[in-house]
């Protein structure tokens, strides 16, 4: 009997590191489809399925990932990638600018980690990997990005502990800066300083899409089969120094 190839769903999979953890899961073997607004980088790699979604559109949400579901026999894996950021400061942010980012990166996480849950859950058994970041400590000038990452974490450990007796493990990536055309962008437009960033790194460099998406691969693979509604750094050592390094070697 051939084995059913298991189906990946990954948001905001069209572009950005999105991309590079639909190439990876694809690698690993699984059927990957990059649930996006458009398709994107998915016209270079015609394996990896594109399928039109905007996560802040709950219905749709819904009829997507019945309808993959449903042509694939199956839901496997969810990596809640899609996520959207806007810079100001907290007295100039409009409401719009402010709701725009809750709903992709909240209700949007929440949205698709609901509709995936209903097909893993009766199937006894799926993983979901959402997209927090560093910013969830809280970051100057993100104040609803940062709000919404940290949210992330809370959902991820709720759903994590309410589904882990049901065999669905839901846990989180939560990388640090990423070297990403987005980012690049916030560079060359000065919202962004280079030097700044690696200054505060231990690592004392960007991470590469692809070491966030390797963290994804574990995470849904069964190398971390106890690991349920944890949040795993990939920050270059970001999150455990606080930045204010001595100010000379003592004598
Ligand atoms: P990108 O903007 O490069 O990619 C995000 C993708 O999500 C794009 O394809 C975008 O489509 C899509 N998208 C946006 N809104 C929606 C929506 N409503 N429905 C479906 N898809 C949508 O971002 P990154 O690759 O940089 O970020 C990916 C994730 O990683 C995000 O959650 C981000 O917060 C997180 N992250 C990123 C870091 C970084 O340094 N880059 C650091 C830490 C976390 P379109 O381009 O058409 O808008």
């Amino acid at each position: 009997m051939t084995e059913r190839i298991q189906t990946a769903i990954v948001t905001g999979g069209a572009a950005g590191i999105g991309w590079d953890i639909a190439l990876r899961l694809l690698a690993d073997g699984y059927r990957v489809i990059a649930a996006d607004l458009v398709p994107g980088r998915t016209a270079e790699q015609p394996d990896v399925l594109w399928r039109e979604l905007d996560v802040t559109d709950h219905a749709a949400v819904s009829r997507v990932f019945d309808g993959i579901a449903e042509e694939f026999g199956g839901l496997d894996v969810l990596v809640n990638n899609a996520g959207i950021q806007r810079h100001r400061a907290i007295e100039d942010l409009t409401w719009t600018e402010w709701s725009a980012v809750v709903n992709v990166n909240l209700n949007g996480v929440f949205a698709c980690l609901q509709a995936a849950g209903r097909h893993m859950l009766p199937a006894g058994g799926g993983r979901i990997v959402n997209i927090s970041s560093v910013s969830a400590r809280g970051s100057a000038g993100r104040a609803p990005y940062s709000t919404t990452k940290a949210a992330v974490i809370g959902l991820t450990s709720t759903a994590g502990a309410e589904w882990a007796a049901r065999g669905v493990r839901v846990n989180a990536v939560a990388p640090g800066y990423v070297d990403t055309g987005v980012f690049r962008q916030g560079i060359e437009a000065g919202t962004l300083s280079l030097d700044t960033i690696l200054e505060r790194i231990p690592a004392k460099r960007l991470a590469q899409a692809s070491e966030v998406a390797a963290a994804v691969s574990f995470l849904v693979s069964d190398q971390a089969s106890y690991m349920n509604g944890q949040t795993l750094y990939v920050d270059g050592g970001f999150m455990v120094d606080y930045g204010i390094p001595l100010a000379k070697k003592p004598e």
